[in-house]
This record gives structure tokens, C-alpha cells and sequence, in this order.
């Protein structure tokens, strides 16, 4: 029996440094990053089908209509979405597959997808991550004040996931996400039909 992949899901409030922790995360394994779906610009360097697919509303609204998204949520004014088909097809296939969303979206794949591995990014301090909002310097007045407000009360959302991971550093981050991965590899009751019923499997030997 050919095993799937994991399905790791990595949320946290805005400015956690989630993004950079996938980045960091991805470059030393060999994961499969799902590209999203946003109704937002492309900012400065961002590349459409590498960083996001930039949709039009109306486009967006067609693909929620037809059922093309594992979830989707509107962050920040702007819609985004998890393509579902290239997702379920890369887990099918043995591959982990991570996806770096925001919390609705993440509260969204664990009622569809409950085996999935949730992951909470937390930063240091609650003063550290209003230096990393503001330390952007992408956002308006406007927009930043919108960010952190959104950012303390999402704290709450850590009890919903399975892991909360501390983005001191981003790489005792991206260590201990690999730990949990491991660790989660190893569980029972992902394991126990491949050990219990393959005819090569170890009991057989
Ligand atoms: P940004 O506009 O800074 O790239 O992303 C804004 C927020 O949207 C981030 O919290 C990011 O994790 C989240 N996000 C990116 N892609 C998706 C997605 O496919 N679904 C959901 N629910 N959130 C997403």
C-alpha cells in the first residue's frame, strides 16, 4: 500500500514571520508548497502561478462557485484560496504538502481535513510582532492598525491547532517543525494499516 503525504498546515497571525519560516522550511526539504489564488495586486517582484495565481473577483467568485477550493477566506479585503484538486492529487501521489494560510482558512481544511497537521506560528513577544508589522513597510496607516488589531485577538485561535511553534529564531523554528513532521510520521494511526496488512511489511520478514 502506498502511503500519502501530510497535509501541514503553518498559520499564525500576521507578522509572525510564517512566510519566511515556510521559505526557510522549504529550502531544506523536499515538500510540496501549494500555490494560492488571491484577488490582491501583485506586489513589487511577485511573479503570477509562482508567488500566488492573481485572479480577478469575478474569476474568483466562478471558482468558488464550481467547488475549486480546498478553502477559502477573505483576509485583509482581498480574497485567497487553496487550490483543492492540485493539493488532494500531490497528498495522493506521497507527497507533503504544506500550506502557509491564514487562521480562518486553516479552521476551514481542519473540518474537510481533520488528519491534516496544524502548525500555529506564534511570535516571541506580542512587542516583537508589532516591530515585524511595522518593520514591513508595506502597509498604510490604515492597514497596519487593521493588521494588529486582527493580529492580537487571532492569538486566541493557538488552542485550535495541534503544534504551536515560537518563531524566535527562524531556524530553531523550522527545526522544530521538522521535529513535529517527523514525529507525525511515526504515529499509529497513520502507520498501522501499512504495518498490519502488507504482505512485505515488517511482521512478514
Ligand atoms: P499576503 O497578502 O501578505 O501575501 O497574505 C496575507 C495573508 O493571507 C497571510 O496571512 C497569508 O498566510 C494568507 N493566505 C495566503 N494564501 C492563502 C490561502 O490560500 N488561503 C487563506 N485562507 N489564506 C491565505
Amino acid at each position: 500500500m502506498s502511503r500519502k503525504g501530510l497535509l501541514i498546515v503553518i498559520s499564525g497571525p500576521s507578522g509572525t514571520g510564517k512566510g519566511t519560516v515556510c521559505k526557510a522550511l522549504l529550502k531544506k526539504n523536499d515538500f510540496w508548497i501549494s500555490t494560492s489564488a488571491t484577488t490582491r495586486s501583485p506586489r513589487k517582484g511577485e511573479v503570477d502561478g509562482v508567488n500566488y495565481y492573481f485572479l480577478t473577483e469575478e474569476t474568483f467568485k466562478d471558482k468558488i462557485k464550481n467547488k475549486d477550493f480546498l478553502e477559502y477566506a477573505k483576509v485583509y479585503e482581498n480574497y485567497y484560496g487553496t487550490p483543492k484538486s492540485q493539493v488532494l492529487k500531490a497528498i495522493d501521489e506521497g507527497k507533503d504538502v504544506v500550506l502557509e494560510i491564514d487562521i480562518q482558512g486553516a479552521l476551514k481544511v481542519k473540518e474537510s481535513y481533520p488528519e491534516g497537521v496544524f502548525i500555529f506560528i506564534l511570535p516571541p513577544s506580542m512587542k516583537e510582532l508589532k516591530n515585524r508589522i511595522i518593520g514591513r513597510g508595506s502597509e498604510t496607516p490604515e492597514s497596519l492598525n487593521l493588521r494588529f488589531k486582527s493580529a492580537y485577538k487571532e492569538i486566541n485561535y493557538v488552542s485550535k491547532y495541534n503544534y504551536a511553534v515560537i518563531n524566535d529564531t527562524v531556524d530553531n523554528a523550522v527545526e522544530n517543525i521538522e521535529s513535529i513532521i517527523t514525529a507525525e510520521k511515526c504515529r499509529v494511526d497513520r502507520i498501522k494499516d501499512e504495518i498490519l496488512n502488507s504482505k512485505e511489511g515488517i511482521l512478514y520478514e
